[in-house]
């Protein structure tokens, strides 16, 4: 290091103290926890493609492509400068690149493209680290992923979009789906006047024959409106229905759906969350008239998924980028990551992160094997909702805690931390916000007692390990034994959530983590703020795991 005086011969001053910039590793390779749990939950056949994937989305030049798609956020275009409407939105390229990238690694259609045991998880990996750089395009992927079950529910209609929906090809073309090498597809379902009441739509549609219907109305969030279709809620006769709206009617007209406006929202600004109206929409039934929920409803159990592995993804970016930051950085005569009290709360989150990739990873192996195993479907209805809840709850303490960690450094739009901190708490409003989806574990516990089972049997795998978690556990049972009423909805959800990660950990993590979770989350050792593992905790072994 140069003296004071000859810095001042040379400039105002020297820069050091600051962090190398987080470039070129690779985001799997890192992550000892993801590693393990694609082995124990079915996926290690992937291996390969995730390491290569991981090495792809840390690369400067794919983290570089995070920072532009949100710096240069979409423009739409309603009209041409004839006055014709074209409804179109641009994107900058470099929102395509990371489309491409996650498109090409099989994010929307690893498991229905190869229906091998595991694909969900492998697929929930990858999305893991391709949210980890850039969370506003894994919209669409993770909407063009999560249609497929409820477009199956029409049959001829999914033979035909299917293939476009697998191609591992991105063609970002406005043009009839037809002639594209691969397509995408959204999902609007929230109108004005209600968004968690879907039955409170009021879009109209009509009947033409032969399973076509001309859609009437709007919708006031649709994310991703230059997909090449979408699934619709509409009512007809019969009542609520579910449709699959194209951007293109079958004569290669555009279909007459109108992008009002692009959302100014919270969030992430690479993503294009729009209002549409629908004048005479060309539409076609999926599923029965009349059934649109039940229809929908596994296209909305897939994107829950995805939320748990948004937030569980936002975690563990925030958790690398403090731990980073903390290496590197000295304040007091001493590198951070050295200073106790910063060890207490890295090694906090780091055990919060990891228990959302657990359970994540856990919850993707129920949907690999829902269909053939009564019992994981059970385990998939109900966990979804638990998780989906507690994780994505945690979301946003987690991001503002890890990005103190970082001082004013993390405050600064030139480092991710801001843009995790504005995405954190979306997945919790989405696709169900808290509330509803607390209403909803309590209606799967009661309707469907064998999903509670599953839940129940998968906790109960730890009982006799650890004395904490057996008294937790034995307060719990009691507590679902006598059916909550819905005051105390989110009480019961974040204690199921709780044994749930808990068991898991005990189970799958080294006895320091799952030791530090215990006394904190199920015995109350630990404080309401992150930061307050007790004294006894082996900070350095949790912290080594980590990153
Ligand atoms: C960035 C972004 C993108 C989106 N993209 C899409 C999209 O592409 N397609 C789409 O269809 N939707 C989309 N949405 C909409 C989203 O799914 C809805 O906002 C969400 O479902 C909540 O509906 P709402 O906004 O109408 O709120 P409301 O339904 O009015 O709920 C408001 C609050 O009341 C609570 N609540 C509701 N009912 C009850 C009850 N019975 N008891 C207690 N509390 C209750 C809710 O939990 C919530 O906290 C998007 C939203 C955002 C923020």
């Amino acid at each position: 290091m140069k003296t004071e005086l000859e810095v001042r011969a040379s400039g105002t001053h020297e820069v050091f103290n600051q962090p190398p910039p987080l470039v070129d590793y690779n985001l799997f390779a890192t992550d000892c926890v993801l590693s393990e749990a694609l082995a124990r939950e079915g996926a290690d056949w992937a291996r390969t493609r995730l390491e290569e994937f991981g090495r792809l989305v840390g690369t400067e030049e794919a983290i570089r492509w995070g920072f532009q798609a949100n710096e240069y956020p979409p423009v739409l275009h309603t009209h041409d400068r004839f006055g014709h409407r074209i409804d179109e939105v641009e994107f900058h390229p470099a929102w395509h690149e990371l489309m491409r990238l996650s498109v090409e690694h099989g994010l929307t259609s690893l498991p229905w493209a190869d229906a091998k045991r595991g694909a969900h998880v492998a697929r929930a990996a990858l999305m893991l680290l391709a949210s980890e750089n850039e969370a506003g395009h894994t919209c669409p992927i993770s909407m063009t992923y999560a249609v497929v079950p409820a477009l199956r529910k029409q049959p001829e209609v999914a033979e035909e979009w299917e293939p476009r929906l697998h191609s591992s090809r991105y063609d970002p073309a406005f043009r009839p789906v037809r002639e594209k090498s691969g397509g995408l597809m959204g999902m609007a379902m929230t109108e004005k006047q209600g968004g968690s009441d879907v039955r409170a739509n009021t879009t109209l549609a009509e009947h033409t024959g032969s399973g076509e219907y001309l859609l009437t109305g709007h919708k006031w969030f649709c994310s991703a409106p230059m997909c090449d279709a979408f699934l619709v809620l509409a009512q007809a006769l019969e009542g609520l229905t579910c449709f699959l709206v194209p951007r293109w009617t079958p004569d290669g007209e555009r279909n007459r759906i109108h992008i009002q406006r692009l959302k100014s929202k919270l969030g992430n600004r690479s993503n294009a969350s729009s209002e549409i109206e629908f004048e005479q929409a060309w539409a076609r039934r999926i599923g029965e008239e009349g059934r649109g929920v039940r229809t929908i409803i596994e296209q909305v159990q897939h994107t829950r998924l995805d939320c748990v592995i948004g937030s569980a993804s936002l975690m563990r970016q925030a958790l690398v980028q403090a731990i980073h930051h903390a290496r590197h950085r000295k304040a007091f005569g001493r590198v951070l990551i050295d200073q106790p009290l910063m060890q207490n709360v890295l090694a906090d989150l780091a055990v919060e992160s990891e228990a959302a990739t657990v359970l994540m990873m856990r919850l993707a192996r129920a949907f690999d094997s829902r269909e053939s195993d009564g019992a994981e479907h059970g385990f998939a209805r109900l966990a979804t909702a638990v998780a989906k809840y507690w994780v994505c709850k945690r979301g946003p303490v987690y991001v503002n805690e890890a990005l103190e960690c970082l001082g004013g450094n993390g405050f600064v739009e030139e480092c991710v931390l801001p843009r995790l901190y504005r995405e954190a708490p979306l997945n919790s409003i989405w696709e169900g916000s808290g509330n509803v989806i607390c209403l909803d574990i309590l209606r799967a516990m009661k309707k469907e007692p064998e999903a509670l089972e599953s839940v129940a049997t998968e906790i109960r795998l730890a009982r006799g390990d650890d004395r904490r978690f057996d008294a937790f556990l034995g307060a719990l049972e009691q507590h679902w034994d006598h059916p909550a009423d819905e005051l105390e909805a989110r009480r019961l959800a974040e204690r199921m959530a709780l044994a749930l990660q808990a068991s898991l950990l005990i189970r799958h993590s080294i006895p320091e983590v799952a030791d530090a979770f215990c006394a904190t989350r199920l015995a109350g050792e630990g404080g309401r703020a992150f930061g307050t593992l007790p004294p006894g905790t082996n900070f350095a072994a949790i912290l080594n795991r980590a990153f």
